[in-house]
């Protein structure tokens, strides 16, 4: 579990770094805006604890500069006493918890041990491929906004291709991972099935993302 904390004043920060180190986070600590958004871009964390009075680019232009690019990293911010104005605005630009200060440092790891737990709930149950997403709890799947509806089977096979993104999947392997065949049935099966998730996934959206590979199978990938 990554922590980034992103606090100016170097004395909070470093406690703040302490505790949560001894609570087994990793933790990075950055002093302004600017580098918080250069570090969140180049690290994905579990959790953001983000200090509403930075210096140059404040906390509130963080987060919504985060929540533009599509960063769903949970966000706890910190906020000065009086705050309260700013606070609202924080959580309705995307922050998932505040904490007001001066606070404990127990009650900081708490809320942050909360939103990791949230994070790692949400890892679990949406898989995601550039902007197609798939439940695995509801075997729901969305692509553009739009609810596609999925059979058993298309749901299992859609989920091991995304499961498996980035990586070529043979029919073989499908069929034993999706129909738990260990034999080729002979048929083409795997190729029906490919066609009618294909057509539910990539018909009316660009990019593509499910490619045959010649002579091998399928992959299911972001476009280069
Ligand atoms: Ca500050």
């Amino acid at each position: 579990m990554r922590v980034l904390v992103v606090e100016d004043e170097k004395k909070t920060a470093s406690f703040v770094r302490k505790a949560l180190q001894a609570e087994g986070f990793a933790v990075d600590v950055c002093h302004d805006g600017e580098a918080a958004l250069a570090a969140a871009a180049a690290t994905p964390f579990d959790v953001l604890v983000l200090d509403i009075m930075l210096p140059g680019r404040d906390g509130l232009s963080v987060l919504r500069q985060l929540r533009e690019r599509k960063s769903t990293t949970p966000v706890l911010l910190l906020s000065a006493r009086g705050e309260v104005n700013e606070r609202v605005e924080g959580l309705n630009s995307g922050a998932d918890d505040y904490l007001p200060k001066p606070f404990e440092l127990a009650e900081l790891v708490a809320r942050v041990r909360a939103l990791t737990r949230r994070s790692t709930e949400n890892k679990l149950t949406t898989l995601r491929v550039a902007d197609l997403t798939l439940d695995t709890l509801t075997h729901k799947a969305q692509r553009g906004g739009a609810t596609i509806e999925l059979t058993v089977r298309e749901y299992r096979l859609l989920e091991f291709l995304m499961r498996s993104a980035g990586r070529p999947c043979g029919r073989m392997m499908i069929l034993e991972k999706v129909w738990d065949y260990d034999f080729d049935p002979g048929t083409n099966l795997v190729d029906v099935y490919i066609r009618r998730v294909r057509e539910k996934i990539d018909a009316g959206f660009e990019p593509k993302l499910l490619y045959t590979v010649r002579g091998s199978g399928y992959i299911l990938k972001e476009a280069q």
